[in-house]
């Protein structure tokens, strides 16, 4: 199975995954001329929503969780089966099964599945009135209103960039929250404790509670609510709402059975997009975009990578859509990862992979005043760069990425030349 598929009027295409990269691979496929059946499959009840406001301005107030939804010319043009998932995948008959146990036949199927909130450790304590998660539209609406009602204290469990969000929206709207991680700062583990530690400081200047270095054991309950965190040193927090902010699991259980190769890190992709099966072999009526797929990236020698990123899903299901509908023309994807993440008033933006890193700078502007870049290195050179209220800058350290540029730069990168810049250890524990 080497020969991209040619889809024809009477092709049936379906979009597994009704998220943003199943809308915007659907959109693709009729932007490169598709004029077939187009199905899009999606478990959740809701047409396709943008999900970074939920642990912002959803949980502000701001933003009411349905006005989330997504622009698209894409209406009437398509059959939505919502609120129904696919179950299963026989790539033999060119079926899917669905939870409703129907089936749908394809000639081409676009995989963007996603992925869900890691689930906390003992399931029992997770479904305890007063604990949540934040992955839905309905989750955030769910936490929006236990924190409307005013708890004497937040723990959230896991300083990612969600639980760095959330901490900061407590902080918003004058909650006590607690923010828990064995890192020794937030963040640690995505952008290392160096510069991890900077961000810290922030959120500690905004009262955010901080316990790092520490692991939460078990959420205790009374009278069958949440009442608090006992840590594992023997350590307890007392809360009346637990934020579980562990990362996410990619959704691919249901190809097991399908001879694709995937499990909980994604579904392998090849260099052009399509999905491999368990002998690496593409299978070229299938392609995998967004959140669920694993993808050999250009940038970073052909090493497979599996992004949770908006900029990335977007730009990975357009060319999944262009590629499924016989447009194989473009270049292999690999654009340089890039990520936002809003806390507060401050905004956190990356571009690149801090993984592996072996040296970071402050290249440019100053912690001190909250404004600064920080580049990363890894082997001699540059790999990466996150910036805090300094994304003007970006593009620029997007570029030495990009092209393997030496590190630290050769050419004085900053806005003050003469200043030396310190090479410091990145902090990945
Ligand atoms: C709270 C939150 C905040 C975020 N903030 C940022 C941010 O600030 N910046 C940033 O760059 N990124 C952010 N992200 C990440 C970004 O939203 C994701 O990268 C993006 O949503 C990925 O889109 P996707 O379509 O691949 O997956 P998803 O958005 O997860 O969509 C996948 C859809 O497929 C459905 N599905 C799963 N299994 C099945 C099945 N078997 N059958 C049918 N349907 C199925 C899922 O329920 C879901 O609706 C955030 C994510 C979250 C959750």
């Amino acid at each position: 199975m080497s020969d991209v598929a040619a889809l024809t009027s009477d092709s049936h295409a379906v979009v597994v995954g009704g998220g943003l990269a199943g809308l915007r691979g659907a959109e693709a496929m009729r932007d490169a001329g598709f004029e077939g059946r187009l199905t899009i499959v999606g478990n959740e009840p809701h047409r396709p929503y943008d999900r970074p406001p939920l642990s912002k301005h959803v949980l502000t107030g701001l933003l009411p969780p349905d006005v989330t939804r997504l622009p698209s010319d894409l209406d009437g043009d398509v059959e939505w089966r919502l609120g129904v998932g696919a179950a299963s995948l026989d790539r033999g008959a060119r079926t899917l099964r669905l939870t409703d146990g129907t089936t749908l036949r394809y000639d081409a199927l676009l995989i963007a599945t996603g992925t869900r909130a890691r689930p906390w450790i003992h399931p029992e304590e997770e479904r305890l009135p007063g604990v949540f998660s934040i992955r839905s539209r309905d989750d955030a609406a769910s936490l929006r209103a236990a924190l409307v009602a005013r708890p004497k204290r937040v723990v959230v469990i896991g300083a990612g960039f969600i639980g760095c969000e959330v901490a900061a929206v407590c902080r918003e709207l004058d909650l006590p929250v607690c923010l828990i991680d064995p890192s020794p700062s937030p963040l640690g583990r995505v952008i290392g404790s160096a510069v991890g530690g900077l961000i810290g400081a922030v959120h500690e200047g905004w009262g955010v509670e901080m316990r790092l270095g520490a692991e939460v054991a078990h959420l205790e309950a009374k009278g069958g609510r949440f009442v608090g965190v006992r840590l594992k040193d023997g350590g307890r927090i007392e809360a009346q709402v637990a934020v579980v902010a562990l990362g996410a699991v990619r959704n691919t259980e249901w190809l097991d059975g399908s001879g694709l190769s995937a499990d909980s890190g994604g579904i392998d992709c090849d260099e052009r997009g399509f999905v491999t099966d368990a002998f690496g072999q593409p299978d070229p009526r299938i392609a995998a975009a967004g959140d669920v797929a694993r993808f050999p990236h250009p940038l970073y020698g052909g090493r497979r990578i599996a992004l949770e990123h908006w900029g990335h899903a977007v730009a990975q299901a357009r060319h999944a859509g262009r590629l499924l509908a016989g447009d194989a023309s473009g270049p292999v994807y690999g654009a340089v990862p890039n990520f936002w993440s809003t806390q507060g008033d401050m905004v956190v933006k990356s571009v690149g992979l801090t993984e592996g890193a072996d040296a970071v700078a402050i290249v440019q502007g100053d912690p001190a005043e909250r404004r600064f870049v920080a580049l990363y290195g890894r082997a001699g050179r540059c790999v990466a760069a996150v910036s805090v209220d300094s994304a003007r800058w970006l593009p620029a350290y997007g570029h030495l990425i990009e092209t393997a540029a030496p590190f630290p730069p050769a050419e004085a990168v900053t806005d003050r030349p003469s200043r030396k810049i310190d090479i410091l250890d990145p902090g990945f524990a």
